[in-house]
């Protein structure tokens, strides 16, 4: 004997209910009963229209004829014509019955437990009825099972008990006696004084092991829309895949804790009877599933990650706990009254606090009815107040393969922790098959995914970037990521999902993930306008694992925001110099909060583009290295325009051609004036823990006075009538055969930013083009200087370093 339970969501539709049967039809060469839920969201409506004649609200007349008009409907489009009218018309005298009780719900204003169940009761019974009639319809010799006849439960309507010897005697017999496909009502039961009762919501899952349970039945099939039993909720978490085995209690713990794909209560008889469960897909029947069954592999450390919403957690504490025995006796005891089922409990060994998880609904309840029981306590100033944190959820990882390997905790926090998800209570039980979490209710996804990562995507990890800024160098940086993509994905196990694109207009966001080709002109035309308030504010909502803000800007509008990026836990890369050249104080808060969050803030790229200077120094000092000096060319333009500077050119041509040749900013007047220079100078004296401000250093300005105002042209023109001084400078460094050089040098606690000359030793004299150098003298290299040297601007190098900073926080976040 097999039995077959479909859920509701795999007869939302006559569509649906068609491919049932067909499902079914192989399966009756065999013995084989099968047990239905109510047709998809129909016991949610007749709760709502039961509220709504509670409320005397007479809408519940027009839901109720929707609810009348889709069974009617059903059976037009299941049945053919001629069988049609009798089926109908009982399917009007069921509805004729709801509505007299929901006629009294509306005139007495009142409905108990009760009379919510036997109104429930209609979506299964309908439901049922309809399709065990269409199975005849198809030919194949059905008769309708209400499971009230033989499921005999206690009176806990809503939660009701099933008293098993009854009813397994009760569905013997009425098996022996009936030889056709029984089609059964899910989810209810009928008590001993005869009423109608329910298991539970979801519990045809139930209803169906109880059946599997009472015939002895080799095999017991939950069908439903998803591949079966998936590593977490497939709607939470897309990369879930299915679990293939579990066992009995690793299916109840995920389920208990929230997986809702089946009922917790199903595992019992199906354990005792050593009977497997099956999960599988109606929507794709071929698909082999899961299977729950008493000797499930434990190859895997965890089987799954489920979660739960709409929990509170309450703390008890004060003095008055300590070695007292008893106190968490009447703490429970008072909870057991009040019939509030305790979902987690933890307790320092301290005594001094005990806090627990309870749904959200019965907060206020609990907390009135704890203040009364510990009231002289309280008065006493033994025990505080109850202290109550509502809208939780608790997450949970479970697996038989936890046991005694250490670990499991230390992957599950590390991870939460990496991702800013704060734990507010953790338990785990003894079997130590399930380690829990309280988190807030809005980290759930994050947390949730984040878990799923660790533990089951071996080191895969996505990454998360949201980039502002698409001029040369954040252009480059989607290109590069599309072009990587695949590579980083297959060989380093990154996944780098760019979520958002935006430059000063416009903004773009897809959580899934944007398309890298088309993403900026996208952005450009569909997006909309650009705020930058409102882009941090959506990132932090989106609230993603290992997400990562690209600022690919110069604006200080950015880089104001950089603060609360970082608290919201998410990493920060940049070429913008502009966050780390500002007041000392912004430059230690933006690192100090990073800090404390556990996330990066990497700027690689603020000095030399692509190359290696800030790690480098880092690296040096972090193995205990003492810088002496610091000498550089730090500005591929000004470079480029001294190293052109030969005999002959004019220095306001050699400038023009630099601009031309795009090395210049738009203005070159912001090149020359050495600014820009400062800038990197500060941040590597800051790096090496010196605290200077941007006016603690001496820069040499290279626009002469009378052109510091007017425009560009303007600019040029006046620059000609200096052409002389600068030829004078010149000619004097090659008489000495020297060349000019603009450089930044720190040394002895002292920066300063000039124009100078240096002689053939020098490792200046040879630099060319756009290129960069940097000299670093230190306690181990002080006979020769550490030098990096290469180029040091331009789109293309400058998107590489940051992308190899995106890559860095990928391999922080494994
Ligand atoms: P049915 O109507 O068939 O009873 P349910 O809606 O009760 O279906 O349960 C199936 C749903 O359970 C899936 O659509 C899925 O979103 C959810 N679910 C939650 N956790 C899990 C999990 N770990 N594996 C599979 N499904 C899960
Ligand atoms: N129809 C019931 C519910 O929605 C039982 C079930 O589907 O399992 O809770
Ligand atoms: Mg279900």
């Amino acid at each position: 004997m097999k039995i077959l339970k479909f859920g509701g969501s795999s007869v939302a539709t006559p569509a649906r209910i068609q491919s049932v049967i067909e499902i079914v039809k192989p399966y009756l060469k065999g013995d084989v009963a099968v047990v239905f839920s109510a047709f998809g969201g129909v016991t949610d409506v007749l709760i709502g229209i039961s509220k709504l004649a509670l409320e005397s609200n007479l809408e519940y007349k027009t839901k109720l004829a929707d609810i009348e008009k889709r069974h009617l409907d059903a059976v037009r489009e299941l049945i053919g014509v001629q069988k049609q009218s009798s089926i109908l018309a009982q399917v009007k005298f069921m509805i004729n019955e709801l509505e007299d009780v929901l006629h009294g719900v509306f005139l007495v204003k009142e409905r108990t437990p009760r009379t919510l169940d036997y109104v429930m009761s209609f979506g299964e019974r309908l439901s049922a009825y309809i399709i065990s009639e269409a199975f005849k319809d198809k030919g194949v010799a059905a008769e309708f099972l209400d499971a009230r006849k033989v499921v005999r439960t206690d009176g806990h309507f809503g939660y009701a008990k099933v008293d098993f010897d009854v009813t397994n005697k009760l569905i013997n017999d009425h098996f022996k006696n009936h030889t056709d496909l029984q089609i059964i009502t899910g989810f209810i039961g009928t008590s001993e004084t005869g009423e109608t009762t329910t298991l539970g919501r979801s519990g045809s899952d139930y209803t169906a092991a109880i059946f599997a349970g009472a015939l002895h039945a080799t095999d017991l099939e939950i069908w439903t829309d998803v591949d079966g039993m998936m590593t977490a909720d497939p709607r939470m978490v897309k990369k879930a895949f299915t679990v293939p085995q579990m066992s009995y209690e690793e299916a109840m713990e995920l389920s208990h804790f929230g997986a809702k794909v089946i009922f917790p209560a199903t595992m019992q008889p199906a354990m005792v009877n050593h009977i497997p469960i099956w999960i599988k897909n109606t929507f794709n029947p071929t698909f082999e599933g899961t299977v729950i069954h008493a000797n499930a592999k434990n190859g895997k450390l965890i089987k799954g990650i489920s979660s739960m919403n709409n929990v509170s957690l309450l703390n008890v504490q004060g003095s008055g706990l300590l070695g007292v025995v008893g106190a968490s006796m009447r703490l429970f005891a008072t909870l057991a009254r009040e019939k509030i089922s305790v979902i987690l409990i933890s307790q320092a060994s301290s005594e001094h606090s005990i806090c627990f998880a309870i749904e959200n609904q019965y907060t206020r309840q609990a907390k009135s009815a704890i203040d009364k029981e510990f009231q002289y306590e309280i008065r006493n100033e033994e025990i505080d107040e109850v202290q109550v944190e509502t809208d939780l959820s608790i997450v949970a990882v479970v697996g038989d393969g936890m046991k005694h390997s250490p670990g499991t905790s230390g992957r599950m926090f590390s991870s939460l922790g990496k991702n800013g998800v704060n734990v507010m209570a953790i338990a785990q039980g003894s079997s130590e098959r399930n380690i829990s979490a309280v988190v807030r209710q809005a980290d759930v996804a994050k947390a949730l995914n984040a878990l799923h990562e660790a533990f089951f995507l071996s080191d895969r990890k996505v990454l998360n970037v949201f980039l502002v800024g698409t001029g040369l160098i954040g252009n480059s940086l989607v290109n590069m990521i599309e072009e990587q993509y695949n590579k980083l994905a297959k060989e380093n196990l990154l996944e780098v999902n760019v979520v958002a694109v935006a430059n000063s207009k416009k903004m773009l966001f897809n959580e899934e993930g944007l398309k890298l080709s088309s993403c900026i002109d996208e952005m450009k035309k569909d997006g909309q306008s650009m705020n930058m308030k409102e882009f941090a504010d959506k990132m932090v909502s989106l609230n993603l694992p290992n997400s990562i803000f690209v600022d690919c800007t110069s604006s200080e509008e950015v880089t104001a925001v950089y603060e609360t990026i970082l608290s919201a836990n998410i990493s920060i890369v940049t070429p913008n110099k502009k966050a780390n050249s500002a007041s000392m104080e912004q430059y230690t808060n933006l690192k100090k909060t990073a800090f404390k969050r556990g996330v990066k803030f990497l700027y690689e790229t603020n000095v030399g583009a692509g190359l290696p200077v800030i790690n480098t120094l880092n690296d040096l000092l972090l193995s205990g290295d003492k810088v002496i000096s610091i000498e550089g060319v730090l500005s591929g333009t000004l470079n480029f325009i001294f190293s052109s500077y030969t005999d002959g050119k004019k220095f306001s041509d050699v400038v023009k051609e630099a601009k031309e040749k795009g090395y210049t900013e738009p203005d070159p007047r912001d090149d020359l004036s050495g600014m820009d220079v400062a800038r990197k100078i500060l941040i590597l004296s800051r790096e090496t823990g010196l605290s200077f401000e941007l006016s603690d250093i001496q820069v040499e300005n290279l626009v002469p006075v009378d052109c510091q105002k007017g425009s560009v042209d303007d600019f040029f023109k006046t620059l000609e009538k200096h052409d002389a001084s600068f030829e004078k400078l010149r000619d004097e460094a090659f008489s000495k055969g020297e060349k000019l050089r603009y450089m930044a040098v720190l040394n002895e606690g002292k920066v300063s930013v000039k124009l100078g000359s240096v002689n053939s030793q020098h490792p200046f004299y040879s630099l060319s083009g756009s290129d960069n150098i940097i000299l670093l003298t230190t306690e181990r290299y002080h006979e020769r200087p550490m030098v990096i040297r290469g180029p040091g601007a331009g789109a293309a190098v400058t998107a590489a370093g940051v992308f190899a900073d995106v890559i860095r926080i990928g391999h922080y976040a494994k």
